[in-house]
Parts: C-alpha cells; sequence; structure tokens
C-alpha cells in the first residue's frame, strides 16, 4: 500500500514530479490537512518537510506564498471564475519563494464541467513550476480530458503501487521502450506479465501514466525542448527513437497510449492492451528502419 505524500515525496525526489495529481481520499479535513503537509514537503528547503526551515514555518503557519488553496463561495459549486481567478490566472505569475507553485483543490469534484474545462489548458501546459494536487472522493466527477491529465495518488493498495513496486515497474518499463525496436514477438507478449500487471491492481493503471510521461518527453525532444523532462536521463534513449519515428507515427503512438489506457480502465486484459501498444511501436520503428535502407 502507499500514500500519496509518499509517491510525491519520492517523485519531488528524483525530480520525476508531475504537473497535476488526482488525491483520492475520503472526502474531510484529515485529507486536506495530509495534501497541505504534502506541499510544505515539497517546497522544504531540505526536501524532507522537516518542520524547521522558513519555507516549512510558512506553510504550517497557512501563509506560503506559493501553497495556495482554491476557496469557493457556494458549498457545492467551485464556479468556473473562483478557477480562473484563483488558479488559471494566478498560474501566471511565477512563484515567490520556491521551485514550483502548488495549488490545492479541496473537494475538486465540484467543480462544474466549465470550471473543468477551464482548467484544461492549464493541465495541458502548464508553466515548468506549476503544480496542482486535486482532492476527491469522487473522479466519475471529471471530465475524461481532466483526468488523463492527471496522475492519480491513493491510499488503496488497488490503485496506489507501493513503493518498490512503483521502481521497479519505471526502471522495467524504460528498459523495454530502450529495447523496443529489438524485443522479440514473446517478448512484448511477456511484457504484462513481467511488469505484473495483473497481480498488483496499481500496476495496469500506473504503467500507462509512466507511458504517458515518457512519451510526452519523447515529443519535447522531438521539438528540441528538454527543459522539464520528466526523465532527463533517458534522453539519450528518446533522441534515438525520434531519429527512427515520424511526426505523424509519434503522434499515432501518443493516441495509442491514450486508447491502451482507456481499454484498461474498460477492463480489458491488461497484458493485451500492452502488448498491442509495443507491437505497434516496434512496427512503427521497423517501417522507418526498412524505409531508410
Ligand atoms: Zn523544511
Amino acid at each position: 500500500m502507499s500514500r500519496p505524500e509518499e509517491v510525491l515525496r519520492r517523485a519531488a525526489l528524483r525530480g520525476q514530479l508531475s504537473h497535476a495529481y488526482l488525491w483520492e481520499g475520503p472526502a474531510g479535513p484529515e485529507r486536506l490537512e495530509r495534501a497541505r503537509k504534502a506541499a510544505a514537503a515539497i517546497l522544504c528547503e531540505k526536501g524532507t518537510g522537516c518542520g524547521q526551515c522558513a519555507s516549512c514555518r510558512a506553510a504550517a503557519g497557512h501563509n506560503h506564498p506559493d501553497i495556495l488553496e482554491v476557496t469557493h463561495e457556494k458549498d457545492g459549486l467551485i464556479s468556473v471564475r473562483e478557477i480562473r481567478e484563483q488558479l488559471v490566472d494566478d498560474m501566471g505569475i511565477r512563484p515567490y519563494r520556491s521551485a514550483r507553485k502548488i495549488y490545492l483543490v479541496d473537494e475538486a469534484d465540484k467543480m462544474n464541467p466549465q470550471a473543468q474545462n477551464a482548467l484544461l489548458k492549464t493541465l495541458e501546459e502548464p508553466p515548468e513550476y506549476g503544480l496542482i494536487l486535486l482532492l476527491t472522493d469522487n473522479r466519475n466527477a471529471f471530465l475524461p480530458t481532466v483526468l488523463s491529465r492527471c496522475v492519480t495518488l491513493s491510499d488503496s493498495a488497488e490503485n496506489g503501487p507501493d513503493e518498490e513496486t512503483e521502481d521497479v515497474l519505471c526502471e522495467k518499463l524504460r528498459a523495454a521502450l530502450r529495447r523496443a525496436p529489438y524485443l522479440s514477438a514473446g517478448e512484448i507478449a511477456g511484457l504484462g506479465t513481467e511488469l505484473k500487471l495483473r497481480e498488483t491492481g496499481g500496476a495496469r493503471i500506473r504503467v500507462w501514466e509512466l507511458l504517458r510521461l515518457y512519451w510526452r518527453d519523447l515529443l519535447l525532444e522531438r521539438l528540441g525542448q528538454t527543459a522539464g523532462l520528466e526523465f532527463p536521463e533517458e534522453r539519450g534513449s528518446l533522441r534515438l527513437l525520434n531519429e527512427h519515428l515520424s511526426d505523424r507515427e509519434a503522434g499515432r503512438l501518443w493516441e495509442a497510449i491514450t486508447e491502451g489506457e482507456r481499454r484498461t480502465r474498460a477492463n480489458t486484459s491488461p497484458e493485451l492492451a500492452l502488448e498491442a501498444f509495443f507491437l505497434q511501436l516496434r512496427a512503427a520503428l521497423r517501417q522507418e528502419n526498412e524505409s531508410d535502407r
């Protein structure tokens, strides 16, 4: 079982924070308090949530300039105006004292579709310092376009891979991507089993979240934008993949990742969905190789 704050802390230490998270858990002051502490730990000058540094003390006093909580006037609704003013527009202003600026949206499921749509552009093109935590107990209230841009955090074993699994999963997946052009059909068919997609409930979704981060890096590298990479150490293999992929194929594979996640969420065999993606990737890489000759 994993805890959202642990996942965030580790991602921060590895420089692999995403820009948006869906923090799932029962509504109430405890969830919000935990999210506040997690935000403080990310901004802590020692990287630990020490409670002693100036940043931690400001956070504890609820007056950290780079930790912002979206508030709403109506009980059951977070309006488009509130999201625009307190989050979308505010995010254009750089952090005051930290490397990041963190927005907490408690009961984020109370955003109506208009408010979620207002948030969408920020989710799609967040500034490098932007970090949004959407706290909710009802993921069904979110538009698919919003969900697909958030990494899910949860206390449950079902959705949160434990720490070791997370590292192992990430490492194995990256190894498979590096070797993608040379994988045999048998190896590709065995990937789902190797990554234990069936055994650990969280891994089957997490694998697509990781693939999406990786592919986002690949598209950034393609454009020569390497400042905000999630996996900067993979830059060499990203460049190699890019050399062998056309723009069209790179775009198609991005769609294939979305489709793979959709199929997995719809309870298609997670192994088959992953196999389909890697077969498509390998075909794209080999096709390009052959037309080179
Ligand atoms: Zn501190």
